[in-house]
């Protein structure tokens, strides 16, 4: 009887208890995913450094050409936790090249990641918005596009791009941007302490993907 009337004790117990850690509770703050296309460039660590920081993880869509020689701001990226993603090596538009030059596109700059992390992405944002399916690029590629555009590339002015993503954000948004201009880096941080003073919390694309 004693047994008994322990387990059934225990069991609601326990459900409660996992019920409150899973990430329902969690979803309650709205969240964002912020992206950054075309880096490395000299610029990069200064936004690293900004997001570690406010403890805030990104996700780094890398153009191949830009690795060689910035392989210490790849290597805290990963320490810092943020995603690392494929852009491609020479920024092209997939779906103008042959099969062969766009797998070898994709292919050279996930090994050029791997080089340095260990680790062979899943994740690319492919230029312009454009995927080319259906080819064998050793592994599942996932393409990853945006809802929110921070024109940031093209107005370079940090108040106008700040306001601009700030006008259109809520939950559940994907934002663009680059971290090859240094008014994106200063837009991407106060951007990120907007966010985070309005409840939201910041999390990479595969997390936002996998919910
Ligand atoms: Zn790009």
């Amino acid at each position: 009887m004693a047994a008994a009337f322990f387990i059934t004790a225990a069991a609601p117990a326990k459900e409660r208890c996992a019920r409150e850690t899973t990430g329902e509770t969690a979803r309650e703050s709205p969240r964002v995913a912020l992206t950054f296309d075309d880096g490395p460039s000299d610029y990069t660590i200064t936004l690293l450094d900004g997001l570690r920081a406010r403890g805030v993880k990104a996700s780094f869509f890398l153009q191949g050409q830009c690795i060689e020689g910035r392989e210490e701001t790849i290597r805290q990226m990963q320490e810092d936790g943020h995603l690392i993603g494929n852009h491609t090596f020479h920024h092209v538009q997939l779906t103008k090249l042959s099969d062969e030059q766009a797998k070898q596109e994709v292919v050279s700059t996930s090994n050029a990641i791997y080089k340095i992390t260990g680790i062979y992405t899943s994740y690319i944002r492919p230029p312009f918005g454009v995927w080319k399916r259906g080819l064998d690029y050793n592994v599942t590629m996932i393409p990853v596009l945006w809802t929110v555009d921070s024109r940031d590339w093209y107005t370079q002015n940090t108040p106008v791009i700040v306001n601009d993503v700030m006008k259109q954000v809520k939950d559940g948004d994907i934002i663009l941007m680059h971290d090859c201009f240094k008014t994106s880096v200063e837009s991407a941080l106060q951007i990120v302490d907007r966010l985070k003073q309005d409840g939201y919390e910041l999390v990479t694309v595969d997390e936002m993907i996998a919910d």
